[in-house]
């Protein structure tokens, strides 16, 4: 057993003061207010925040973070790829990341690295993985291996995926940044290819996630009944342009918009998304003001403005863009734990959850830049090497 102290555990918005978390088997067995009976071998970690682990939504622990992340990724063999995804993993792990979904590695290797880091929780964050996104030959990153085009390849697909055991099924719906071919709002596929997805997963239940830039991919995904939107850009041939009717059937339907948040400082964006970036995270704003489901997912490992330990930094950036602090943590949080199916052990700090943590300096809620100020990190009630 394992009793930790804190000035402040944060419970949930409204809710954070001096507390005390037993942790038993991994789970925390109790959530207490301080001054009941405290444990005799009770840890007082002090002057500190308690927050529940983050959840980053949308990463791809096969990407290095490089100029060019194709190439290395193409040229490493399994085990090597393995062993960069776990350092990766363990990157985002010492910003306080107990858990990423991988939304796209190369031939299914997450899914080694998932069952290795569940084996031994303090060595990394929960794995949740998609296996190769589908797509279509030759369309937005077909070398990670799942080249899929008609609907009946599509279905195939999904259940192989479900067969091998994947945690979510990923499609690229549009073109993106890294592959030619398919421009960022040009669709790859219809939505009648988008609902056979949508019916083959949820048979076999599983979640859907669709990326897609542009805002015929985003309606037809919506449409479709896909779980989340990844990035949700709106992105037009060289414009944003949101479709609002669409976006409040998104938010109606519950369908998670996965706001692609959190960029190493002073780093550049890529070229293709960079001069639409700050009517992107407008967008991102006024949607979560207007209801919208929203969770945080950073693309990390896609270019070298992402690293694989800037989610903090996206909920911060959007609590200097006016969003209040409860609702940007939730974006990475409770919200992102439901948005990952995992909402019943994920995301909270209350009895029966995962007893993962992250303890930082000071108090985010007064300035959420302490988010970044790391005392420590427990994942599975074990702390984790910080390096
Ligand atoms: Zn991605």
């Amino acid at each position: 057993m394992l009793a930790l102290r804190a000035d402040r555990v944060y419970r949930g918005p409204g809710d954070c003061g001096p507390g005390v978390l037993v942790v038993e088997d991994g789970v925390l067995a109790d959530v207490r207010t301080d001054g009941d009976d405290l444990p005799p071998d009770v840890t007082d970690l002090g002057d500190v925040t308690v927050l529940p682990g983050l959840i980053d939504c949308h990463v791809h622990l096969a990407f290095d973070s490089s100029a060019d992340v194709v190439t290395p990724l193409l040229d490493d063999d399994d085990d090597a790829l393995v062993r960069r995804m776990a350092d990766n993993a363990r990157t985002a792990l010492t910003v306080g990341v107990t858990t990423v979904r991988d939304l796209g590695d190369r031939r299914f290797v997450s899914l080694v690295l998932r069952d290795a880091l569940r084996a031994d929780p303090p060595s990394g964050p929960e794995l949740l993985v998609s296996g190769p996104p589908l797509t279509r030959t030759r369309g937005h990153c077909w070398f990670l291996g799942g080249e899929a085009d008609t609907a009946e390849q599509l279905r195939a697909a999904v259940r192989d995926r479900a067969a091998r055991g994947c945690d979510v099924v990923k499609i690229m719906v549009t073109g993106g940044a890294l592959t030619p071919g398919f421009a960022l709002h040009e669709s790859q596929y219809g939505v009648e290819h988008l609902t056979a997805v949508v019916a083959e997963a949820h048979a076999v239940g599983l979640p859907v996630a669709a990326h897609a830039h542009g805002p015929a991919g985003i309606r037809d995904s919506v449409a479709a009944g896909v779980d989340s939107v990844e990035h949700c850009s709106w992105f037009t041939a060289d414009g944003v342009d949101v479709d609002w009717e669409v976006a409040r059937q998104m938010a109606n339907a519950g369908i998670v918009l996965g706001a692609t948040l959190g960029q190493r400082p002073g780093a550049a964006p890529l070229p293709a998304v960079a001069h639409r970036l700050e009517t992107y995270f407008a967008n991102v704003v006024e949607l979560i003001g207007l209801g919208a489901t929203v969770a945080c997912g950073t693309d990390g490992g896609v270019s070298p403005g992402k690293p694989h330990d800037v989610l903090p930094r996206g909920i911060v950036a959007l609590t200097d863009r006016g969003v209040p602090f409860d609702e940007a943590l939730a974006t990475a949080t409770t919200t992102a734990a439901a948005a990952c199916g995992v909402a019943e052990r994920k995301g909270r700090l209350e009895r029966g959850y995962d007893a993962d943590l992250l303890v930082v300096r000071g108090d985010p809620r007064r300035d959420p830049a302490a988010l970044l100020e790391v005392d420590s990190v427990y994942r599975a009630g074990v702390g984790a090497a910080l390096r």
